[in-house]
């Protein structure tokens, strides 16, 4: 989106409902978004006020990701002015501190390296920081990480839109229900408020809204009633209501902390309307989530603490009713099928292999390897050469392999890429990039994903090898069936451009001739690998997998890169039957 917008000799401000007319050299009412002239500064953007790991119960979000770690972070500034601020040091702090600088993926790697399932905007209002926010969630989304919004709910429309498939869940403090109030002393108004609870409500984000119960300010049955209908009538009664106890802070020094009794009474109030999911915060006290149906208690909590879930994904255990909320998913799994045959189904027996492989091997690896070419019949008969390729390129250290093969038991237009969460291997389980591979699903007409197509050893071959020499990469497994060598290349482009890549394609040779035809068959493939020489492989090259290697050498002319063949073998080595063999070879790409 556009954050800012022209308007004669002055810029107006996207971000919240404000709209600042901003001239020259002039701040808006948040002090961090300025106008320099020809477009407006977010001020803050990288310098970071606070920054911890919270549990995401401290949001408080108690539907969303249960029991997770969520790292939170804040600037300096606000477009709000509330007089019991508990968190004034931020809010209402005008200098900004920019020794620091956080880049997006500085913010990013930090929620990586502390396996925080979500980074929040918190601490003051992110609306006036949503540029930055925005460019760390979109980095964060690349990696699974979701995206949480701590606000006062006084958003611009068109950041609200903006959030769609960004943020992903919001928790608005809607902080009384009185139109004076809010004008006199909190910012903003309320009208606008409960428009923009109703939009993030359309807008499919989740929401959970926190109220603030301040002592003779919103405590009032009335008040509270009023709230609870809102709620009710124009949200949905599933919607959690978190009631949170004020203690005295900022200018409100001299209130009392909200009573028990006052909290208790909130909570009835939301009962009485219908509320599914009220809880009370900032004190001791259990505060459950029971199933909307039966009432068993699935979620057990005090304070932030989660004690126990007790959930069937996200349903009750109990009466298989649904709990609202994003709650995590079983991991789907891209399974083995031909681990005990291809392949051992034991890790040490894995090992083994791969150890006897190396003992034989004396590599040379001077090459800057983009692709791999890779055989994929069993370890007993192709380990060995597929082995070779693997060992030369472990200096590598991809962020995802591209794994491309042919199908062989199914016909199928196009090619089919893995949707699943990981790929199953008996040396551990692989991630799969699905970011990564639902982006080039999006991308290219020829790519869908039919689980049908996954059950294919031309793949499943490599991923032991995969997490073997790259324990830490990433997986996107491609199998294809009928279609253009060039249409496939243009895939192999993209994949070859980005250096954090590490293609593989799979195939073997030539099948089931004698090895001396073999050998001249599969020498004419050899030689359109080693020449890039594309007019060879219609020249006798025989290959299950030659449509990718084909893919892969025009991609490698247009890149004017290298290729250069490492072995070549056939199953005659193992059956010593020279009658009927099948060909493999190993081959590197890149410069
Ligand atoms: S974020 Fe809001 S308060 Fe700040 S300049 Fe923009 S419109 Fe004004």
């Amino acid at each position: 989106m556009q954050y800012f917008k022209k308007d004669k000799d002055k810029l107006t401000c996207l971000l919240c409902s404000y709209y600042c007319k901003l001239k020259p050299n002039q701040t808006g009412i948040c002090g961090v978004n300025k106008n320099t002239g020809d477009k407006i500064e977010c001020l803050v953007y990288g310098h970071i006020g606070a920054i911890n790991i919270d549990p995401i119960e401290k949001k408080p979000l108690y539907h969303f990701l249960p029991k997770s770690k969520s790292l939170s972070l804040g600037t300096v500034g606000c477009n709000f002015k509330c007089s019991f601020c508990q968190n004034h040091g931020m809010s209402q702090e005008k200098n900004i501190n920019k020794s620091k600088y956080h880049s997006p993926s500085d913010v990013v790697s930090i929620a990586r390296k502390y396996k925080c399932e979500s980074i929040s905007y918190t601490y003051n209002e992110p609306t006036i920081f949503y540029p930055y926010a925005k460019d760390i969630a979109i980095e964060a989304k690349k990696y699974g990480i979701k995206n949480v919004y701590v606000s006062n709910g006084f958003e611009s429309k068109e950041v609200i839109d903006d959030m769609i498939g960004i943020i992903d869940a919001v928790n608005i403090d809607l902080k009384c229900f009185s139109k004076e109030y809010y004008k006199k002393n909190l910012g903003g108004n309320l009208e606008q408020v409960l428009e923009n609870l109703k939009h993030f409500k359309k807008n499919g984000i989740w929401l959970e809204i926190t109220t603030l119960i301040v002592p003779t300010k919103n405590d009032s049955y009335e008040e509270l009633e009023k709230i609870a209908k809102f709620i009710k009538e124009e949200l949905d009664i599933y919607t959690p209501w978190h009631l949170s106890s004020f203690h005295p802070d900022y200018k409100d020094l001299d209130l009392p902390r909200t009573s028990f009794e006052t909290l208790k009474m909130a909570k009835d109030i939301g009962s009485k309307y219908g509320l599914k999911y009220v809880y009370i915060g900032n004190v001791s006290f259990e505060n459950n989530t029971l199933c909307t149906k039966c009432n068993e208690v699935l979620i057990k909590r005090n304070r932030f603490e989660v004690l126990s879930k007790n959930l069937k994904n996200d349903k009750c255990p109990n009466c298989n009713t649904k709990v609202h909320g994003v709650f995590p998913k079983m991991k789907t799994i891209r399974k083995t099928g031909f681990a005990g045959s291809f392949y051992p189904n034991e890790k040490e027996e894995i090992l083994k292999h791969i150890d006897n492989f190396n003992n034989k091997l004396t590599v040379n690896g001077d090459f800057d390897v983009r692709a791999m070419i890779v055989p994929h019949a069993g370890y007993v008969y192709s380990g060995f050469t597929a082995n070779i390729a693997y060992n030369i390129s472990q200096y590598k250290k991809p962020k995802r392999i591209v794994l491309i093969g042919p199908s062989h038991s199914m016909y199928y237009k196009g090619a089919s890429i893995a949707l699943y969460d990981e790929y199953e291997t008996p040396l551990g389980n692989i991630t799969i990039d699905k970011n990564y591979s639902n982006d080039l699903k999006n991308k290219y007409d020829f790519i869908s994903f039919d689980d049908n197509m996954h059950l294919e050893h031309s793949t499943e071959t490599q991923a032991p090898f995969i997490k073997h020499y790259f324990p830490n990469t990433q997986i996107v497994e491609i199998v294809y069936g009928k279609m253009p060598y060039e249409e496939l290349s243009t895939l192999v482009d993209e994949v070859l451009e980005d250096k954090e890549n590490l293609l593989l394609i799979s195939t073997d040779l030539s099948h089931f001739h004698t090895q001396e035809k073999a050998n001249e068959l599969d020498n004419i493939c050899l030689n359109a690998i080693a020449k890039k020489d594309m007019s060879l492989f219609d020249k006798g090259c025989e290959a299950c997998g030659k449509l990718g290697v084909k893919a892969l050498i025009h991609s490698a002319i247009k890149k004017d890169m290298n290729s250069k063949v490492l072995h070549y073998c056939t199953s005659y080595n193992k059956t010593k039957d020279a009658s009927r063999v099948v060909g493999y070879t190993s081959a590197l790409i890149g410069y």
